[in-house]
């Protein structure tokens, strides 16, 4: 079946691991950095087919990062991301960043975010900021859970954590997300996959009303049941998974038990550029390896509309 042309929505999208080859050239342009080749980009910004597991992954946004340490790289990301969306017929989208890994030239994150917010022009976007996890860096974190409540509602519309699942296990960040819920800020939080059913637990115990990947739920019944109860929303993003070989093959993507569960998920690129997808490619692969049925699709879609944090103010 052929995945409509309109009407998509991405809810999980990072924004440096989004980034065009045209962007990534400008922006160094704009900065008097080096302009890379096709080749050399390409090579710092997608993962190669023999990619090892998420960390090797993660290393795949160092050149991004490096681009968009000033406010007029991130408000000029923001707003070309936004038009490249609209031509791939998105009519919504939630773009997810670290405030604080844009800071190494100065900034603080009250003024990322700020940047941020001024490039959401032209379509309706919202942005997620991510707290990270790591070893020391509970006071940065803490700053992004007050950022996000500054800017509530003005363009943010909830917290996320992202980094090194098995690194730093997730119930690691619980005093982060505690304060969260104290400042009513939701939050979605990466769980479920690279690390096992635990990751989610936690996640679920913070208060999180989505959860990015969460893919691994299907380890663990009772967890299942809690998902399908609670109509908590999963942020499935099929290539990504292969890339970081949570699966080896799309064949082994468990899309079908998972929908026979009758958990809530929403089909999501994760990183348009790392790992060179769309939203629609990410339907067209599900649709073409299982079989979807145009209904099928359609629910998927319409999951993902209802799962905006938008609808959630
Ligand atoms: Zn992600």
């Amino acid at each position: 079946m052929e995945i409509p042309k309109k009407g998509l929505i991405d809810l999980h999208v990072h924004l440096d691991g989004s980034l065009s080859f045209d962007m990534a050239r400008e922006l160094a342009k704009m900065q008097g950095m080096e302009i890379k080749s096709e080749e050399a980009l390409k090579r710092l910004m997608v993962v190669p087919s023999d990619c090892q597991d998420l960390n090797d992954y993660l290393t795949k946004f160092d050149y991004s990062l490096e681009l968009l340490q000033t406010e007029k790289a991130i408000t000029y990301s923001v707003c070309e991301l936004l038009k490249i969306q609209k031509a791939q017929g998105l009519t919504y989208s939630e773009i997810r960043f670290a405030p604080q890994l844009h800071i190494r030239k100065g900034l603080r994150q009250e003024q990322v975010v700020a940047a941020a917010v001024r490039g959401l022009q032209g379509f309706s976007s919202s942005l997620i900021l991510c707290c990270m996890r790591g070893a020391d860096n509970q006071a940065l974190n803490l700053e992004t859970v007050e950022v996000a409540r500054e800017y509530l509602g003005k363009g943010v519309v909830a917290l996320d954590l992202a980094g090194a699942e098995t690194l730093f296990p997730t119930k690691k960040f619980e005093s982060i997300f505690r304060e969260a819920g104290r400042k009513g800020i939701p939050f979605t939080i990466h769980a479920g996959e690279a690390d096992g059913p635990e990751s989610i637990w936690a996640a679920l115990e913070f208060g999180a009303s989505r959860i990015g990947h969460g893919i691994r739920c299907l380890e663990d019944r009772t967890l299942v049941r809690r998902l399908e109860k609670d109509k908590i929303p999963l942020e499935l993003c099929p290539t990504s998974n292969i890339n970081t070989k949570v699966f080896k093959n799309i064949t082994d993507y468990p899309i079908l038990k998972i929908l026979d569960e009758g958990i809530k998920v929403t089909i999501n690129t994760d990183n348009m550029t790392v790992s060179n997808t769309t939203v629609r490619r990410e339907l067209q692969l599900l649709a073409d390896t299982f079989h979807l049925s145009e209904i099928e699709i359609g629910h998927l879609i319409k999951n993902a509309e209802e799962s905006m944090f938008e609808n959630k103010k």
